[in-house]
């Protein structure tokens, strides 16, 4: 190995904040708890959060993931709802099977779940802004019959969509969207149906836009950015397509260390570093260690926001953790 003086320098920016969100850590401490009060196996239904090492950690832990319930054999053990929400059919079964369920959808995302609830009360048709099988988007959906909710997923979609009634619309969206694609999809729909109703706080979480925010900031200064996280991660993916949009050259998902293709980093004098908000700071640190293997680096934090947001166990962990 080459001494520090060999190495050529790199600096790195590094996105803040980047990484866990406040629904992430909720999910992965409710199934900990979990596992910590009734012992292992606790069944999660779907990856808890879209992040491998997060997942294969749990697992070595006693955690069993099942993609639908009908996989959970009859049990006593907690059965535990991922992150991402699921249809209203899923918490049914739950109950009509006496399973012990622990619901560890974010609360950003049952917010969503409430709005379209009181749209579909309220007799409107709902217009959901989002990724087609993302199981967030299938959770959503699944909190109403059928043909009460058309997805849309472009502006495209936005100009052919044809509703039933135009003065009875409202609009939701994922909460891992690109806060400016959105933006282009929610004006063309106010365009077209000026009455159609929105959300009070806008569906994309401060986690995504904060994120996106700190990329924004890095992108367009920096040879490439690295986004570490899974590519089934919605906001992670997001983050990826938001570097290349704000004038970044180069952009690249990374999973582990072991994934960087070091040709890629061959010519580049700074580097942009962030994380997707399922994928842990562990993860960050061995990217930076590879990289000062082959660099002598210099490390700056670009910060987009301050973030204080916590959210409490579902209640069943909560009181649990109280007698103890
Ligand atoms: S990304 Fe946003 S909606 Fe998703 S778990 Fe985190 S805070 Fe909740």
């Amino acid at each position: 190995m080459a001494n520090a003086s060999e190495k050529p320098a790199l600096k790195v920016l590094l996105c803040s904040p980047r990484g866990f969100c406040a629904g992430v850590v909720r999910a992965i401490e409710s199934v900990e708890r979990a596992l910590a009060i009734y012992g292992a196996p606790v069944y999660v239904r779907h990856e808890i959060v879209h992040n491998r090492y997060v997942v294969d950690s749990l697992r070595a832990k006693g955690a069993i993931f099942v993609e639908e319930l009908d996989e959970v054999p009859d049990t006593g053990a907690p059965v535990i709802f991922s992150a991402h929400g699921v249809p209203l059919a899923v918490p049914e079964d739950a109950a009509r099977r006496n399973l012990f369920a622990l619901n560890a959808t974010c609360p950003l995302v049952t917010k969503v779940h409430r709005e379209v609830e009181i749209h579909h009360r309220r007799g409107r048709q709902i217009v959901l802004i989002g990724h087609a099988g993302h199981p967030e988007v299938i959770g959503t959906m699944g909190q109403l019959p059928a043909s009460a909710v058309t997805l849309i997923e472009t502006v495209e979609d936005a100009d052919n969509f044809t509703p039933r009634d135009a003065n009875n619309l409202a609009y939701v969206t994922q909460t891992t969207l690109s806060v400016d694609d959105t933006a282009a999809i929610v004006g063309r729909l106010k365009a077209r149906f000026p009455g159609i109703a929105g959300p009070h706080v806008k569906d994309i979480c401060y986690a995504t836009t904060n994120r996106q925010e700190a990329v924004k900031r890095v992108a367009p200064v920096v040879d490439a950015m690295i986004v570490v996280g899974s590519p089934n991660s919605s906001n992670t993916q997001r983050l990826k397509e938001v570097a290349l949009h704000a004038g970044c050259a180069r952009a690249a998902l990374v999973q582990r260390a072991a994934d960087i293709d070091w040709n890629e980093y061959k010519d580049i004098a700074r580097l942009g570093i962030t994380a997707g908000a399922s994928a842990p700071e562990v993860l960050v640190e061995e990217i930076l260690d590879a990289f000062a293997q082959h660099y002598a680096i210099s490390v700056e934090t670009v910060s987009a926001a301050e973030e204080g947001v916590f959210f409490p166990l579902p209640r069943p962990l909560r009181e649990n953790q109280a007698a103890e």
